[in-house]
């Protein structure tokens, strides 16, 4: 039996819908893009900096990263604010389109320059223009000076340029790709706190040849996690549940703690993601262990959700 088109699954009801939206993407894309490199041409041209030619450490091109990060921004925009999912093949045509201008903006410096050959006044080609500049890469001594030409080593940091600049633009679209995303409305979906759970008592300092403190501190903390456990499964049960009432007032019980809460070192982060258009979502927990630059967060669970249930937790 042939599927016809109105049966075949893939082909059916995005087909046109998500070529019209993606080329929006690419458009918005490719504007940023433009814009970026124009600045970076007018950086080059008027100042002594040269943002691409910035590395962390000598080896991580952190200018080219950011370069690329900047030119790719509308690509990212663009699908946040229209809801236009970034795909694997869209993923694919932002990577191959950063490759083409990077390639592109090199050949627009090299045909303003009109460079000729010294000797006999022909024109120098593309090629050669590249292979010479990428050749002529040099570390900026600290006095100010030029170094040394790296010769053919120069193309390993032309290619870590050209790398930095293409993963670079790759980044917002990735972190997007990641995000909750309901296919039924084309939208990405929006996460609210709900609150916090305590998951642990308030660091204590032990002496470590105090044995018994040890064993009674931890067996603390032991407790403490159970009950943070304990209310995160009360939640889950009046989520799934529908129970609006039941599961508020727990959320009221929290907020009064909020803040001793947050300065714990283990606690869950309730939050509710959903659509904000037809409250298609869910409850998800994650927990959160230490503080600041030592936070860690892990996905503890995460709870269907009636779209009754999640338009009233809304409002
Ligand atoms: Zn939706």
């Amino acid at each position: 039996m042939n599927p016809t088109p109105e049966t075949n699954p893939s082909s059916a009801p995005f087909g046109p819908q998500e070529e019209r939206s993606h080329s929006l993407v690419l458009i918005s894309g490719l504007v940023t893009t433009v814009l970026t490199l124009l600045g970076i041409y007018v950086l080059d041209a008027r100042t002594d900096f040269h943002i691409m030619g910035l590395y962390a450490n000598y080896i991580l091109p952190v200018g080219a990263i950011l370069v690329g990060v900047a030119a790719s921004s509308g690509y990212g925009l663009a699908s946040w604010f229209s809801g236009i999912k970034i795909t694997r093949s869209l993923l694919w045509l932002v990577l191959v389109l950063q490759l083409a201008a990077y390639f592109a903006a090199q050949y627009i410096e090299f045909n303003s320059r009109h460079l000729v050959h010294l000797r006999d006044g022909t024109p120098v080609g593309f090629i050669e223009y590249f292979d010479a500049t990428a050749r002529a890469f040099a570390w900026k001594q600290n006095d100010g000076s030029p170094g040394n030409p790296m010769g053919a080593w120069g193309y390993a940091f032309r290619g870590l340029e050209i790398l930095g600049f293409a993963a670079g633009g790759l980044i917002v679209p990735l972190v997007l790709r990641k995000k909750p995303y309901c296919q039924a409305c084309q939208r990405y979906m929006r996460t609210r706190q709900l609150g916090l759970v305590p998951a642990s008592v308030p660091v204590k300092k032990v002496k470590k040849s105090d044995a018994a403190g040890l064993a009674a501190y931890e067996a603390e903390q032991q407790q403490a996690f159970d009950r943070g456990k304990q209310t995160v499964e009360t939640l889950q049960q009046h989520a799934a549940g529908a129970k609006t009432t039941d599961f508020q007032k727990i959320l009221a019980e929290l907020e009064t703690g909020k803040k001793q809460t947050a300065k714990l070192p283990r606690r869950f982060n309730l939050q509710l993601v959903h659509c904000n258009r037809c409250y298609a979502g869910q409850f998800v927990v994650k927990q959160l262990v230490g503080q600041g630059k030592q936070l860690k967060q892990t996905d503890f669970s995460s709870t269907e959700l009636h779209s009754e249930f999640a338009r009233s937790i809304c409002q």
